[in-house]
């Protein structure tokens, strides 16, 4: 997962709407604000700070949305990996309810962008949670009640297994609750339209520019391979990326690699007819959705390593049939993987590091839809409002111990263990 310097070989790769190459950084620049990372974040920071009238910058190592961005199951959706009744008892019902509302922002902020800057990639609204056992409908019954009652959230309906069978061939699901305002999309194209967005509005990108060292100053210096970026402010957009770049933001996250089959198109077989993303309610879930072009993409193997499996598209097929067997004999012709970012508190880490120096990273798996929050609130704490910065930046993250050889099987362990109570609970 090291190479750089082209796209890896994915379907989103094979159907992207990719951009010319942009410069390597050589010599000194300066700017108002240097943003490190050209994905979700980076681009969303980006917009919304040339809108407020900054001169920014952003470095990508790689080709624009490289990284996660690029390679993710495309599920945009409301909320937090941390659930809701978590939420609710961590954070107390005022600071948990701005929490909720920021999610739901997140998602407004997809469709502002989608239809401001014309971004072409296969936007569809409609995603459903679905229960496996009777613990699963009882909890995501609760969910319902409590989006509603408490948090005036009122897309959500209950669908009993008979409704769900009219829109998939799935026979393994019991009910699920029915989301109508959250949704799927291909994540490289619209990442890079916000990559043509942010160009367009005059940001710099310089692509195949590592930032290789950070001095902090005034200005701060970010210093790459063949040259240097002086800005006062600075946001580390880098996920899982970050690489001793800057340890205290590295600090309280870790790596994960996780894994997405594509099938071929599947013409009158494929299994999901109305078009909706779906996933589980498992600890180590499975999610799927089909593609604008008729095939199913199907994730939810991770590797508690940043390391790989040799056999990472046999364990995506075989989660696949599962839940879809009749598509026994379907070849599956994309896979690949990619890192994520996750904390131990399962919510994002949007916090101000010192110096002028700003880090958005650690979604755990919802940085489709957050990304474009942290974002506008970055944004607006770097131009001097950081009310809602604040409501991301007070979560107390802990620390994950270093060093990485005691993180790695740590975060093993709590996977596997996650994954047995998947199999024994009722
Ligand atoms: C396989 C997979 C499936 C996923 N599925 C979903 C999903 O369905 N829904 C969901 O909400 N989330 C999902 N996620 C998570 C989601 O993709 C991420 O949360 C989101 O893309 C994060 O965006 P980002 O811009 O912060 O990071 P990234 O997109 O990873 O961008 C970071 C960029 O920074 C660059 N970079 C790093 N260090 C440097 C440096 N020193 N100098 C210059 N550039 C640097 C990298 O090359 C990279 O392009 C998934 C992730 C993976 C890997």
């Amino acid at each position: 997962m090291n190479q750089t310097s082209e796209y890896i070989d994915s379907y989103y790769q094979a159907t992207g709407n990719v951009l010319p190459q942009q410069p390597v950084l050589t010599g000194d620049i300066t700017a108002d604000v240097c943003i490190i990372g050209g994905g979700m974040t980076g681009f969303n920071a980006a917009i919304e700070l040339r809108k407020r009238g900054f001169d920014v910058v952003v470095l990508e190592s790689g080709r624009l949305s490289w990284g996660a961005s690029g390679r993710n199951g495309g599920m945009c959706l409301v909320g937090y990996c941390l659930g809701l009744h978590e939420l609710d008892e961590t954070f107390g019902p005022e600071w948990g309810r701005q929490l909720w509302d920021l999610s739901c922002e997140s998602l407004d902020v997809v469709r502002e962008r989608i239809s401001e800057f014309n971004i072409d990639c296969d936007f569809q609204q409609n995603y459903i949670e679905l229960a496996i056992k009777p613990s699963h409908e009882e909890e995501l019954r609760a969910y319902q009640e409590l989006m509603e009652s408490r948090y005036d959230y009122n897309s959500v309906t209950w669908w009993d297994s008979d409704k769900i069978r009219e829109v998939t061939t799935s026979s393994r699901y019991i009910g699920g609750l029915f989301d109508a305002n959250s949704a799927h999309m291909h994540p490289l194209n619209y990442t890079l339209g916000l990559a043509r967005a942010a160009m367009e509005l005059g940001v710099k990108v310089f692509e195949q520019s590592r930032a290789t060292k950070l001095v902090k100053g005034n200005p701060n210096q970010i210093h790459t391979e063949q040259g240097c970026v002086k800005a006062k402010q600075v946001l580390l957009a880098c996920n899982a990326y970050l690489d001793g770049l800057h340890r205290k933001a590295e600090s309280k996250t870790l790596p994960v690699v996780s894994y997405i089959g594509v099938t071929e198109q599947l013409g009158d077989r494929q299994p999901i007819t109305n078009n909706m993303a779906m996933s589980d309610l498992n600890n180590s879930l499975d999610y799927f959705r089909p593609t604008a072009d008729g095939r199913i993409l199907f994730g939810g193997v991770n590797h508690p390593f940043n390391g790989e499996y040799k056999d990472s598209q046999e364990r995506v097929r075989q989660r696949m049939l599962k839940v879809f067997p009749q598509l026994g004999d379907v070849k599956m012709e994309h896979h690949w993987g990619g890192l994520f970012a996750v904390t131990r508190e399962y919510m994002p880490q949007i916090e101000h590091l010192g110096n002028d120096i700003y880090t958005a990273h650690g979604y755990t798996g919802h940085g489709v839809s957050l990304t474009n929050i942290a974002g506008r609130v970055v944004a607006e704490a770097m131009a001097g409002n950081a009310e809602r910065f604040d409501v991301f930046s007070r979560i107390k993250h802990k620390w994950i111990p270093t060093p990485k050889i005691l993180r790695k099987p740590a975060l093993a362990m709590a996977i596997w263990k996650a994954e047995l109570e998947d199999v024994l609970g009722s």
